[in-house]
């Protein structure tokens, strides 16, 4: 590795330190379960944790360790989720759908909040708020006149940072201003999903580690799930592999694109150093296409930063010093910070850019968040859960959106290197 990284620097994310992938028993499959969910992070626990507490024998199995997909690799940024604007929506939706799916993206932020409370996951959840910073003059002026104009009954809790004001938030001038929003949040994803796993186990649920389906094959009323420890013959099924989807559906491959997504965390910086420049502690974004994420450690002594993303580069030895550079435009004092992680996970986007929920030949299925996964993807699950008990509080905003594919497309986005290099192209001229 190179001279950026520490010596110790290890290429895993920073949250493994404190909650490693739990190492669970090779347990034995039972022959038979009512609801088998294929896929261990946010969407299938929850969807777990429904289905076991109202009384339904659940079976979980993961190719890997439990959580070891996106769920225990994020950000640890708890937004409002989806990505197209109210108005874009009502042009595709027409006016009520769209509403109705901008206050359920409203809702997983809000309930997120709510479940993690009344469950008492020690997870360093804290409403920080969300500084969203302008790369240039001109999205500075289209954040702001959208903040002075949000669509009736949507608005939400927000305040514009004029530049002048900018290091009241953030240590940089290389931004033009922003928005707060200030009811986004922070989260250690692993607590969090480690929180989640113990409710699952208490529930009654049976995780399978390092145990991946290999098939699904309709038997009757059912499924026979297929894994290299047997056949489980189950009532439900369940799909929650999000960027991980593969061989095993078809056609949900055909409808998620897995990006890479990477992040690098500093090693520990002096208290009054992360004082200058993350003075309030936010979560942070910017308007770039390619948008930058990042935020401190929850004990406020590294930043967190995340962005670059591609379809191959999975080395986390490669991306980190990249990742390093564009850290250090934004902080040139950050030039001789090295290092202390650097890793990488894959996040499904879709080609409407909303999540999807909803039912394929029988099996259920919650997937596609666009890299906004940690409140939506725990919310649709849990809704996924309800939706196969059959309970009416299971209808989401989402339930029959149309999931698109495009001709050609079997789940390898030969499309997509292309149009990176464009945004991050068009991203640099529009400094
Ligand atoms: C670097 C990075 C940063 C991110 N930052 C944020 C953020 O700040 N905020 C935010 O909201 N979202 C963020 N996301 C996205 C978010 O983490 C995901 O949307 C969310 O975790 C998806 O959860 P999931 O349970 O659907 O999928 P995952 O947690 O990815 O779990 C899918 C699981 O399915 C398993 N699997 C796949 N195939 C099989 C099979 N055949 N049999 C058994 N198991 C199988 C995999 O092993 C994997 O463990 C980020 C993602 C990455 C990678």
């Amino acid at each position: 590795m190179t001279s950026l990284f520490l010596p110790d620097a290890k290429l895993a994310p920073y949250w493994w330190d404190q909650m490693p992938r739990p190492v669970l028993p090779d347990t034995a499959l039972p022959a038979q379960a009512d609801v088998v969910v294929v896929g261990s992070g946010y969407t299938g626990l929850h969807a777990a944790l429904q289905t076991a507490r109202a009384g339904r024998q659940t079976l979980v199995l993961d190719a890997e360790d439990a959580g070891w997909g996106c769920s225990t690799r994020n950000g640890g940024q708890v937004s409002t989720s989806v990505k197209p604007g109210f108005a874009e929506l009502a042009r595709r939706h027409g006016e009520a759908r769209a509403r109705e799916i901008v206050r359920e993206g409203r809702r997983s932020l809000a309930w997120l909040g709510e479940f993690i409370a009344s469950e008492g996951i020690d997870c360093d959840y804290g409403v920080v708020g969300r500084f969203h910073a302008a790369h240039n003059a001109s999205q500075f002026e289209q954040l702001a006149r959208n903040a002075a104009q949000q669509p009736k009954g949507l608005e939400v809790r927000l305040h514009v940072v004029p530049r002048a004001e900018q290091h009241q938030e953030l240590g940089t001038d290389a931004y033009w201003g922003g928005v707060v929003y200030e009811q986004h949040a922070s989260v250690d994803p692993a607590r969090y999903h480690q929180g989640l796993l113990q409710l699952v186990q208490q529930a009654g649920v049976t995780l399978a580690a390092r145990c991946p389906a290999t098939r699904v094959e309709a038997d009757g009323a059912g499924f026979k799930v297929h894994t290299p420890r047997g056949v489980v013959q189950a009532r439900d099924v369940v799909i929650a592999t999000n960027g991980y989807t593969g061989t095993l559906t078809p056609w949900l491959r055909r409808r998620v694109i897995p990006i890479g997504s990477y992040i690098i965390a500093t090693e520990a910086l002096p208290p009054e150093q992360m004082r200058r420049l993350m003075p309030r502690n936010r979560i942070v974004s910017d308007t770039r296409k390619v948008v930058f994420y990042y935020r401190a450690s929850p004990d406020q002594t590294r930043i967190l930063f995340g962005g670059r993303v591609s379809t191959h580069e999975t080395d986390p030895r490669a991306s980190g010093p990249l990742l390093h550079a564009d850290l250090v435009a934004l902080f040139p004092e950050l030039r001789d910070v090295r290092i202390g992680h650097s890793w990488c996970g894959f996040v499904a986007y879709t080609f409407d850019e909303l999540m999807h929920i909803g039912r394929h030949q029988g099996m259920h299925y919650a997937m596609g968040y666009c890299g906004s996964g940690v409140g939506m993807g725990s919310y649709l699950g849990m809704r996924l859960g309800q939706q196969v008990l059959g309970l009416a509080e299971g209808r989401t905003a989402f339930d029959d959106l149309a999931f698109q594919t495009r001709p050609l497309y079997s789940g390898k986005p030969w499309f997509l290197a292309p149009s990176i290099r464009y945004y991050r192209w068009r991203d640099r001229q529009s400094r």
